[in-house]
């Protein structure tokens, strides 16, 4: 095992921060695996999971190389506001810190414009439209590091911000990566998984014993699992387009959601790891026996994954728990509002309830009672 670092941030008093990375040379041909945790400075379940990781491949030499990065944004696990981190956004220009990865791939380039940062898919394909699916692949990753050095020398010049600057850091490990996982955690919550749809397809996702799965689509929004795979989607769809060869998207990359933020649970996070480890053995990076999923898998697809806002502001009571099934006109929660007391008749008119619109399960609640109108409040799973 290697172990570097990586500064990041200077900080006003002179103190440095700085990611530690562990790389463990893997002894043969398998699939190579990037696993973060943290990015986000509440989430520190993924932390645990590392610990566990970090034990078991030291002990347990992989076939793969494997790069595993416990703490990604240090200046965000930081961030405490009395007993709370605020750690999803940078409180310096309030960014989601998962927000700013690079999309590598042109979208929308009009004829004849170029950006070095971004790979011109036209371009690409009429250069290598003869050429065999691996030598395909192969010069496509030697452009995605052709483009993350332009990021690079830009950031070097011009200066980054500092989510920006982090993120490129952690990006250019992980494109050189198979397998990416990105450990996450939401606010009151279980674990679920964000997995592209094609690894729903294949089954894969279903090894990382994760019951509830919601798909994502070939739409970048700046996040690490689709900053991987989002170009090799664009290349195969291009492929498809302009000619009959079938690119096969040679990367897997999930954003795991391992639980609650501003919790540390090492027994679930030893189950986790374990989870972990028989995905890792299913795709080959590491030696063992792999156990069969045996879970029911509730998956959905982002529209059916719906955010409930707030009709009111004012004390919540929640009377759902995450996990739950729930039906159309259940109570989710009630809310307390001493200001709709106008008469001692009725006291009563302080408490409202909140009903759920579907049938569904709730995967996530809002880890605060406190609730103003309009503000997200639970995240549910359609289930009709
Ligand atoms: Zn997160």
């Amino acid at each position: 095992m290697k172990k570097k670092s990586i500064p990041v941030r200077q900080m006003a008093s002179g103190d440095s921060l700085e990611i530690p990375v562990f790389e463990f040379e893997g002894s043969g041909e398998a699939p190579s695996v990037y696993i973060q945790a943290n990015i986000h400075g509440a989430e520190v379940q993924g932390n645990l999971v590392c610990y566990f990781l970090l034990d078991y491949l030291a002990k347990n030499p992989p076939l793969g190389n494997i790069t595993i990065v416990p703490k990604a944004n240090p200046y965000g696990l930081n961030a405490k506001l009395g007993e709370y981190t605020f750690g999803r956004f940078d409180p310096t220009n309030g960014k989601n810190y998962n927000r700013n990865y690079f999309n590598l791939v042109a979208q929308n380039l009009l004829d004849g414009q170029e950006n070095p940062q971004q790979i011109n898919l036209s371009e690409f394909i009429k250069n290598n439209n003869d050429c065999t699916q691996s030598t395909i692949v192969s010069r496509f990753q030697d452009e995605l590091n052709r483009c993350l050095d332009e990021i690079g020398k830009n950031q070097k010049k011009f200066g980054a911000d500092y989510g920006d600057f982090v993120c490129f850091q952690l990006q250019k490990m992980a494109q050189k990566a198979d397998i990416v996982l990105d450990l996450h955690t939401a606010s009151n919550s279980l674990n679920h998984l964000y997995a592209p749809d094609i690894s729903i397809a294949n089954m894969n996702a279903n090894y990382l014993g994760i019951e509830n799965i919601i798909t994502i689509q070939n739409e970048f929004l700046g996040a690490l699992d689709e900053a991987c795979f989002i170009p090799w989607y664009g290349l195969q769809k291009a492929f498809r387009k302009h000619s009959q060869l079938e690119i096969s998207i040679p990367v897997e990359a999930y954003t795991v959601e391992l639980g609650s933020q501003e919790r540390a649970d090492e027994a679930m996070a030893f189950e986790q790891f374990e989870n972990i480890i028989n995905y890792l053995k299913f795709r080959g990076s590491i030696k063992g026996e792999v156990k069969k999923p045996s879970l029911k898998y509730n998956i959905c697809r982002p529209d059916g994954y719906k955010r409930l806002f707030a009709p009111y502001g004012g004390i919540v009571s929640y009377k759902v728990k995450p996990g739950q099934d729930i039906k159309k006109g259940d109570v989710i929660a009630h809310v307390f509002q001493f200001d709709f007391v106008d008469n001692p008749k009725n006291i009563s008119e302080a408490k409202k309830e909140i009903l759920s619109p579907f049938n569904g399960r709730v995967i996530n609640l809002t880890d605060s009672s406190i609730i103003h109108e309009h503000m997200e409040f639970a995240r549910v799973m359609i289930k009709e």
